[in-house]
């Protein structure tokens, strides 16, 4: 172990101290919201990272072949647990034995190539290589999973070209004629611009990984904000919010709005309790979440009152969507409450008429919504000119 840091070495120290930095950064962010796991990747990345980059600074071990055998440890785990990382934030991952395949197939080459036939070159391009290979990777498969999102596309970028620059990082120091022994090497311009643009490049992509990170607590603030936490369908601020955006959007028309009221939902309170009747309104937001499309909207605007509205809906096909959510629910089981237990709906639909306020086409909703409780419950009743069954309602409409 050297007996003292050295100026020069002090002030490359930087490098890891900045990276170390990040990585506090993705801890801190991932306190704050737990449930973001993959931040714990990108924080163990540039820990790794860091700890590579000091042990090979610092010497530590001193003697060069365990040294680089350590720090190319570090380094080949940090780009492993950012490329989880990333991969995590999108939904995707990879498998462990994959990775670990991937670490004994690069730690076996440096063992191989610093032990038994030392060459800094070869090492140099197994680092890079695997390296390089791993990001590209990455790069393409997130791509897939980028939802068009302005960070995403940015990520995907930085990526791809981080990854592409291990590549040319080989080649270059192919042109420079390469001492074989470390220490000269290490102290060369070459060298040190190789670390500094390295350096670079990670402080670029971890400011992006942090840009990209802080997004997604905002999304899931937002989220929080506008979801009913027991159906996890929207609440009702929100609901007039994006359904006041879907109706301004000429590529919605036409469009219909489903209001739903579960039947005697009070006796159900009454009979089994309140949780209960909160399990039963669970149910029925899972019922509702699964049958819509991405464009459709759908919410929980009172205690048992939830509405559905359908871009590029009819009334005839909003009748169809209506009828199923209703036998669904009619069918569904509660065992854990009772099994005897059923539960149904009643509804009403309205068709959007241009230039109406969405509090106008939900009350046009709610009037038939109501027509069907008196004309029995359990049923679904729509505008007159798309009634399709039970002509006993018709004037109801
Ligand atoms: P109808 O068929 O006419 O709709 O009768 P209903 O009993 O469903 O209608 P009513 O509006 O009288 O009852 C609604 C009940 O919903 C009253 C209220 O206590 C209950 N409720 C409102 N919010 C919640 C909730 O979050 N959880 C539970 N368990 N009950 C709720
Ligand atoms: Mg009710
Ligand atoms: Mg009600």
């Amino acid at each position: 172990m050297p007996a003292h840091i050295t100026p020069n070495q002090l002030i490359q120290l930087i490098i890891p101290g900045i990276t170390a930095v990040f990585a506090l950064s993705f801890a801190w962010a991932w306190v704050y919201d737990k449930r973001l796991r993959y931040l714990r990747f990108l924080a163990a990345s540039f820990g790794a990272f860091a700890l590579g980059s000091a042990v090979r600074i610092c010497h530590l071990p001193d003697e060069w072949r365990a040294n680089a055998l350590l720090s190319a440890a570090f380094y080949v785990l940090s780009i492993q647990l950012l490329a989880e990382g990333v991969l995590r934030r999108a939904g995707l991952r990879l498998r462990f034995a994959a990775h670990a395949s991937m670490f004994m197939l690069v730690m076996g080459g440096m063992y191989y190539f610093s032990y038994v036939a030392s060459n800094l070159l070869v090492r140099i391009y197994i680092l890079n290589l695997s390296a390089g290979l791993l990001m590209v990777f990455t790069a393409l498969r997130f791509r897939k999973r980028c939802r068009g999102r302005t960070i995403n596309r940015i990520l995907l970028w930085v990526l791809l070209i981080f990854g592409a620059s291990f590549f040319i990082r080989t080649p270059l120091t192919v042109i420079q004629p390469l001492p074989h022994s470390t220490a000269p090497f290490a102290q060369s311009m070459f060298w040190v611009l190789l670390q500094l643009s390295l350096a670079l490049m990670g402080a670029v992509l971890g400011l992006v990984l942090l840009a990209a990170a802080m997004s997604d607590v905002i999304d899931r603030l937002v989220l929080e904000r506008d979801l009913d936490s027991l159906t996890e369908t929207l609440n009702r601020r929100a609901f007039e919010r994006l359904a006041g955006r879907r109706v301004a959007d000429k590529r919605s028309q036409p469009l219909a709005l489903i209001a739903f009221d579960i039947d005697n939902f009070k006796s159900i309170n009454d009979r089994y309790g309140h949780a209960a009747g909160d399990a039963v309104l669970r149910q029925f937001g899972a019922i509702l979440r699964g049958a819509v499309r991405e464009k459709d909207v759908v919410g929980r605007i009172g205690g048992e009152e939830f509405v559905l509205l359908l871009p590029g809906a009819d009334g005839k096909f909003a009748y169809r969507i209506a009828e199923r959510l209703r036998t669904v629910l009619e069918s569904s089981r509660f065992d854990e409450i009772d099994a005897t237990l059923r539960v149904t709906t009643s509804a009403g639909i309205a068709r959007y008429r241009p230039g109406e306020a969405v509090a106008a086409l939900l009350a046009r909703a709610d009037q038939l919504l109501y027509a069907a409780k008196r004309a029995g419950r359990n049923r679904v009743l729509t505008e007159l000119s798309d009634q399709t069954r039970d002509a006993s309602t018709l004037d109801m409409a």
